[in-house]
């Protein structure tokens, strides 16, 4: 079992280290995020302990970018006690379980040894489209493997628009799907955030992804493939 240990805290990483280490397991640390994200990406660990106050990169965006990068090792967040929004947003950025801090380390080793015996998670399917990837469940977008950081209205209407890639899509249809039926709001919306969403994915002048179809609606292109 090889485990990897993102703490920037020098004591706590040696103890951590350490106690896993006397536990059988292969060790590796990583003092920051940048440094947990490139070893999480390089390497397949059979855990990752994350802590989720680090320098730079802190735990929660390592966490996003390792799931949006495809790596689904089990992830045990460590967070502050009484940091209840690290907590859930430990979860939803993709973490399996958290302990808070101080923790015995008998219960960090339990909580890792029920992480690892866990079969592997069920993933819902990553929408595909070109460049562009979307991960339901982590809620993450990728173009050309670039995290795009979506709001969450930004983030449907994209998804409604991977769903449909390919086809012209009208405002009425995409009104009905993306935002609530008792929607009464100003009727350019849709305009206003296809507007936000090029902006976001289309930025450094790469080719444009989301085509306005006059009098119709919106398509999202599927990428020619490349030419050999
Ligand atoms: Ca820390």
């Amino acid at each position: 079992m090889r485990i990897l240990v993102v703490e920037d805290e020098e004591k706590m990483a040696r103890a951590v280290r350490r106690g896993l280490e006397q536990e059988g397991y292969a060790v590796d640390v990583a003092a920051d995020g940048e440094e947990g994200l490139f070893q999480g990406t390089e390497h397949a660990y059979d855990a990752i302990v994350l802590d989720v106050m680090l320098p730079g990169l802190n735990g929660l965006e390592v966490c996003e970018r390792l799931r949006a990068a495809g790596r689904w090792a089990p992830v045990l967040m460590l967070t502050a006690r009484d940091a209840v929004p690290d907590r859930i947003g430990g979860l939803d950025a993709g973490a399996d379980d958290y302990l808070v801090k101080p923790f015995a380390f008998g219960e960090l080793l339990a909580r890792l040894r029920a992480l690892v015996r866990r079969c592997p998670r069920e993933r819902p399917v990553v929408l595909t489209v070109g460049d562009l990837q979307l991960d339901p469940a982590a809620h993450t977008v990728t173009r050309a493997g670039q995290p795009v950081d979506l709001s969450a209205r930004e983030f449907a209407l994209l998804e409604y628009l991977m769903r449909n890639a390919g086809e012209v899509v009208t405002r009425t249809r995409i009104l009905d799907h993306v935002w609530d039926y008792d929607y009464d709001g100003f009727s350019n919306v849709i305009d206003v955030y296809i507007g936000y969403l090029r902006r976001k994915l289309d930025e450094d002048g790469r080719p444009q992804r989301i085509r306005t179809v006059r009098g119709v609606g919106y398509l999202l292109v599927p990428q020619e493939p490349a030419s050999p």
